[in-house]
């Protein structure tokens, strides 16, 4: 069991690009603790930067690109699905870093040539080389499978010409990316110490898995009682929890740390994805709504607002007893908002 400052030295042994602004604020919503009886905070992770657009991303790639650097990189290839809010993050943060940004997405959600919008636009304007792979048909995992092998033989050309390549896998959830959420939960540990609170329970969406990846390690690194929650916002195999510790535990072991720990030691709901990524359900667009409505806060149908639906719904349950301290993890994503309609649904009306 580590302090936050010995925590803090042992992260500083990895390279590290400066991308975003932390640490980033921790504060109360008072309405919606005053109406449920809880203190509920929020860690904003949307306001991560580089840009308006940032979110949970940006720590991992902090190490990520720094790892790139640090390799002499002159270009980066990621994935995700078109909207992906993770390519989009990695492009600005390739740019920023002077690297060449390349995207292979899958189309999960077919885009409209023609009307271009949200991440995919913003792949754009930065210039990106973006490659579509439509699903037809397939599974998004099928369709996944073919773009890291397009990858692979676009990175054996770029390697024949001289390029130096680093290859981000979907979401960032690589070893080094998953240091970025071990650094979050130091830092929102030292927050929280500062704010003299105690935070019970800490909620996050969770997809590719390294954002609870990260926090589970950094809970086990620092000893700290806070119940971690995940929302899985899409369909995972029951090895998905096993999976998310051994990333926790990679992400341990390379910055020196000898502690570990299972997957008894957090939980992740899979009662709240609906009928998968990017489709949206009336009771977590109600979410989104009562969010807004009551603080003035905007989450987005794929990831944050199907999160802070879950917590809410536990909370209202009687899940999350009375009086208890909670923290939701906004990730970031709003730009989904700013999507197709299937994505969406019934927010536009
Ligand atoms: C990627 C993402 C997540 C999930 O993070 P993982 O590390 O992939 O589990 C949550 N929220 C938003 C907005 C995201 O873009």
């Amino acid at each position: 069991m580590k302090s936050i400052e010995e925590a803090k030295e042992m992260l500083g042994s990895l390279k590290r690009a400066r991308l975003g602004f932390y640490p980033t604020p921790l504060h109360k919503l008072e309405a919606v603790s005053e109406q449920w009886g809880v203190n509920l905070y929020v860690k904003r992770e949307d306001f991560s930067g580089i840009t308006l657009f940032g979110g949970n991303k940006i720590r991992k790639l902090e190490y990520l690109l720094g790892d790139a650097g640090a390799k002499g990189c002159d270009t980066v290839i990621t994935y995700g699905a078109t909207q992906s809010n993770h390519a989009m993050q990695t492009a600005t943060a390739a740019r920023k870093c002077g690297m060449k940004p390349i995207l292979y997405l899958t189309a999960v959600v077919e885009p409209d040539k023609e009307d271009v919008r949200a991440n995919l636009l913003l792949d754009r304007i930065l210039g990106a080389e973006v490659h579509i792979i439509p699903l037809d048909g397939r599974t998004e995992a099928k369709a996944m499978e073919q773009a890291y092998a397009m990858a692979g033989e676009h990175m054996a050309l770029l390697k024949s010409q001289g390029h130096k390549v680093y290859n981000i896998p979907e979401g960032g959830s690589s070893v080094m990316g998953v240091c970025g959420f071990i650094s979050a939960f130091a830092e929102l540990t030292e927050q929280a110490r500062d704010m003299d609170i105690k935070p019970e329970y800490l909620f996050t969406a969770t997809g590719t898995g390294g954002t609870m990846a990260g926090l589970t390690a950094g809970r086990a690194l620092l000893g700290s009682p806070v119940k971690v929650v995940g929302i899985q916002v899409s369909k995972k195999d029951e090895t998905y929890p096993d999976r998310i510790v051994t990333l926790g535990m990679e992400g341990l072991r390379l910055i020196g740390a000898g502690e570990s720990y299972g997957p008894e030691d957090f939980e992740v709901s899979p009662d709240y994805y609906g009928a998968g990524y990017e489709i949206p359900y009336q009771e977590a667009n109600d979410d989104i709504r009562y969010l807004a409505g009551k603080e003035g806060l905007f989450t987005d149908p794929v990831y944050s607002g199907k999160a802070f639906h879950g917590m809410m719904d536990m909370i209202r349950k009687g899940r999350i007893q009375k009086g208890s301290t909670v923290i939701f993890m906004h990730t970031g994503g709003a730009t989904a908002l700013f999507s197709e309609r299937a994505i969406i649904g019934d927010l536009c009306e």
